[in-house]
């Protein structure tokens, strides 16, 4: 069997043998979501995954296998439910299933745990669950598990943003399907992207509010909330140079590695 960086392709005599070692973990948060016309529905897998083995192996960590389902898209920040294929989850599920995978985790001995998330609307339903598996591992008597939480899109510099957009950053929320992603998903899997497919219909103008349920015509028809033109593979470097390099510093930092 070769060495990996994946938890899941260990053998369980590998794994309790780096669980002895004390590894660090990372727990990828991805969902399935709608992506425009122009990309696949599992952006938020590919890029957190992408991003969390290569900062394992920079810090000799193992990538647990990604949570592909997110909770619930929001017209603001997703374009919402309602495009097929969007597959999502209540918030209290997610919450439990992250809950559920940090103390498992926790009771086989690993203690040093990276959750990162790669989709906007997991960020408090990762919260909610890194809570509930931190308290259940205490009731355990485990109060030695050390778990850090972060949005990889938060781990880029000013100076990159502003080569990104010399007319302005849009915001995170608005980065759907559009420049960033297109450019990540170009480097990462260019096959899943159809550069012809990019619409023309953005940007978002959404008020400063939701509304239930989502207005006729709210979000655009697409899918796509910021422009996705001028993608490309080696923007997609610059900001994963980013992402791994500001990511890996943290990570080690945090843990004193
Ligand atoms: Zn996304
Ligand atoms: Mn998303």
């Amino acid at each position: 069997m070769a060495e990996s960086v994946f938890l899941a392709e260990l053998s369980w005599s590998a794994f309790q043998d780096k669980v002895a070692k004390n590894v660090l973990v990372f727990v990828p948060l991805g969902a399935t979501e709608q992506h425009g016309p122009h990309l696949a529905m599992n952006v938020d897998v590919v890029i957190p995954t992408a991003v969390c083995e290569r900062v394992a192996r920079n810090v000799g960590g193992l990538v647990a296998p990604t949570i592909a389902y997110g909770y619930k898209s929001q017209p603001r920040s997703g374009g919402g439910e309602a495009f097929p294929g969007t597959t999502s989850v209540d918030a209290t599920t997610f919450a439990l299933v992250l809950r559920d995978i940090i103390r498992s985790l926790g009771s086989d001995g690993i203690r040093r745990l990276v959750v990162l998330n790669g989709h906007f609307e997991n960020s408090w339903p990762a919260v909610e669950g890194v809570d509930l598996g931190l308290r259940e591992l205490r009731r355990d008597g485990i109060s030695d598990m050390r778990v850090m939480r972060l949005e990889y899109w938060d781990f880029v510099q000013r100076s990159t943003l502003d080569r990104l957009f010399p007319e302005g950053f849009p915001g995170t929320e608005l980065e759907h399907a559009s420049l960033l992603e297109t450019s990540l998903m170009l480097l990462l899997r260019p096959d899943l992207v159809d550069l012809a497919k990019v619409p023309d219909d953005g940007p978002a103008k959404f008020p400063t509010y939701d509304v239930y349920p989502t207005p006729e015509g709210f979000v655009p028809a697409s899918g796509v909330l910021a422009r996705a033109h001028g993608a490309s593979a080696e923007k997609g470097e610059w900001l994963m140079r980013d992402h791994v390099d500001l990511i890996t510093k943290a990570v080690r930092s945090e843990f004193g590695l």
